[in-house]
Formats: C-alpha cells, structure tokens, sequence
C-alpha cells in the first residue's frame, strides 16, 4: 500500500514537471529593433526584515528563477513589526544577507540594489528610493529629509501605490501639493503604475506619469512567495518594470531608468510611454508570409510573437480576415496565422492594429502597423 502511494506521487511529480516546463519561468524578452535591451527589474520587495514573511535570502533564489536582471531590497524604514524578534539597527542588513547569498550562488545575471521604504501618512504616502549606500542615512524625522538623503546617494526615487484604497478611498491615483513640489525639484522620479501586492494597476497613475514626465514602474511589493501569489513557474510572472537599456549593467539600468525609458508588465498588460511601449511592442511582434497560394489573394500571414506574454489585437486594417474576427489573441512565444483578404496579389501585406492589452495613456491602447513584404512566385 505504501509502496504503491509511493508510485503515484512520483507519477504526480513528473506530470507537474512537464506542465512547469511548458511554462518557461525565467523571463526573456529579444533584443529591441534599436539594440537596446530589455530587461527585467523588480525595484519593490520585503522580506522579514520589514513586514515581509521570508528570509531576504529568497528574494534572491526567487530572481534568480524568475530570470530578473534587477532587484531591490525595499524594507520599510519606518514600519519594523518584526522588532522583537530581528532588532535591525542597521537598515542596509536586509540587503547585505541577500547580497551574501548572491555572491555563493556563483550565478550571474543579477544586480541586487539596496534600497528602503520610506512610509509615512500623507501628503507623502509610501515612497521607495533604491540605489542606496546606506539606507540608515534615511532615517531621519522628517520624510523630506530622508529624501534629500536618499537624493543625495544618486538614488532612484518613486512614489508607491498611488491608488492604495488606505489612502485613496476612491482608487484614483493623485499626487499630492507636497507630491508635485518635490517633484518639480528634481527630487521625485518616478511613479507605480502597477503593485502587485495590492493588486493595483492605475491607468489614472499612467496619466500622472505622462504629465509630469515620471518614469513608469510596475513592482511586485511581494511580502509572501513570488510562486503563491503570481503563480510562478505555471504561466504566471510578478509584476514588475522591464528597462529599456543601452546594456546589461546595472549604470546603463540605472541610467535608463532616470531616463524614463521603462514599461511596466503585468499579467499580459503592458503600460508606459507610448515610444517606450511601441518599441517593446515591435520587439515581440512581427509579420510572416510565404507568399500567395494558386488561385487565391488571400495570403496567409503569419504574426509572430517572440515574447512571454500574450497579445490581444484587434484589426484596423482595411483588409479582413478569412479565417477570424477582427479581435485575436496570439499567444506567448508562439504566432496567429491570419488568412488575410488583399483583394489582389500585392507585394507588401500591412496590418493595422490596436494593441488592446498595451497602454500608452488613460484608457488608451497602443495602435501601430506591421508590415512585411509577399515573396513572389515563379510566375507560372
Ligand atoms: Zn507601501
Ligand atoms: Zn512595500
């Protein structure tokens, strides 16, 4: 009887092995048209350090597994619940630990960042600095000291959750006098458009972005498990920013980031800058035709998808499809054939598309043309 469990479960693991496979975990995007890169960043996470429930340790292992190239370590500064039990005099020990377990991890790939949380009431509301030499520099009575000290690192300075219900009862991000003052003085940079913790995602955060020239973050916040709370491993990926990067190191990272050149990633939405958006967009999707078959102008095309999420695209072209509607999905790493009607045997195929899970500004999606040409036949 016992043996025969045994059999099962073993049975039960490798059936699990196979469907985690068929969802590659450790996200990859291709490299941008320009030769920019696209890398992935988690620039907001706890661990018991602050109120988070794990080990900073795997902050790192979890990364490392989803395949990011950034991760900061964002303990709150302020808010220590686990007082008792881990003193933590010293702010920077969260990322230390973590950095120790990158360093014996003998792997590469990963920039690990200090970082802090500052969390205070409003007007200021939560506010991450990352790119910090000592977060214990932040620990000061009034919060815009600590971010005069957080600036005076060359940190990277965000606002978090602008739409917290706590804080906003109605949901709708805003930012705050004392918000666009700091802003206007440089001492601001960037805004979260998505946190994955509390499930917010904030087009009205986008618009903020927009109009007061932030850079647009997506985080996860994770305080439990990546794989609980995002269903790592099994087609699911944290929130989180990819950068657009001139290359892998952390200052052409850190230099993109205060550039504004991100889009934030959650689910299978894409939210940011339209040029930042479009370009990761071009990227991912592309067009395919072998030609006109005998006797038909409706072409086969082939969209190609090279990246790890899954599109929605509705047609604006003027030509129709034979074989769909005008709304199709073409899913991650994989490609949508459209029979396209060309209503004759020209020689380039364009297709107009709005890209319904691509956010370019309030309630707006990305819209933007593929185009490939038609190889010709022998003339037969
Ligand atoms: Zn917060
Ligand atoms: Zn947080």
């Amino acid at each position: 009887m016992y043996r025969k469990s045994l059999l099962v479960s073993a049975a039960a693991v490798a059936a699990l092995v196979t469907v985690a496979s068929a969802h590659e975990r450790a996200v990859e995007f291709p490299d941008a048209e320009d030769g920019r890169v696209i890398l992935a960043a988690d620039l907001h996470t706890h661990s018991v350090f602050s109120d988070g429930e794990v080990w900073p340790s795997i902050r790192v292992k979890e990364a490392q597994r989803d395949g990011l190239e950034m991760l900061a370590v964002t303990e709150h500064l302020e808010h220590q619940p686990h007082k008792a039990d881990i003193p933590h005099p010293d702010r920077n020990r969260s990322y230390e630990v973590a950095r120790q377990t990158l360093e014996s991890s003998g792997e590469e790939g990963l920039s690990l960042i200090n970082g802090a949380e500052i969390t205070r009431g409003q007007p200021y509301g939560h506010i991450n600095a990352v790119f910090l030499q000592d977060a214990n520099a932040l620990l000061t009575e009034d919060a815009e000291d600590a971010l005069a000290a957080a600036n005076a690192q060359g940190a990277f300075v965000f606002v978090n959750h602008p739409n917290w219900i706590p804080q906003m009862p109605d949901g709708i991000a805003r930012l705050s006098d004392v918000h666009k003052r700091l802003i206007e003085d440089g001492l601001i940079q960037g805004i979260e458009v998505v946190n994955g913790t509390l499930d917010g995602h904030s087009e009205h955060a986008l618009q903020l972005a927009l109009e007061y020239g932030l850079t647009v973050l997506g985080t996860s916040d994770i305080h439990g498990l990546v794989d609980w709370t995002h269903e790592a491993g099994h087609g699911g990926h944290r929130p989180m920013t990819l950068i657009l990067a001139d290359g892998r190191t952390p200052e052409a990272m850190k230099a993109a980031l205060f550039a504004g050149d991100t889009v934030a990633w959650a689910y299978d939405d894409l939210l940011g800058k339209p040029e930042n958006v479009e370009a990761v967009v071009r990227t991912c999707l592309h067009l395919e035709t072998e030609g006109y078959p005998d006797d038909t102008s409706v072409l086969p095309v082939d969209i190609v998808n090279a990246c790890p999420l899954d599109f929605t695209l509705r047609n604006r072209s003027e030509e129709t499809f034979q074989n769909a509607s005008d709304t199709i999905h073409v899913e991650r790493n994989d490609r949508f054939t459209a029979q396209v009607r060309m209503g004759g045997e020209k020689p380039v195929v364009a297709l107009s598309f709005d890209v319904l899970n691509a956010e370019i500004g309030y309630r707006e999606p990305l819209t933007l043309t593929l185009e490939t040409g038609v190889p010709q036949g022998d003339g037969e």
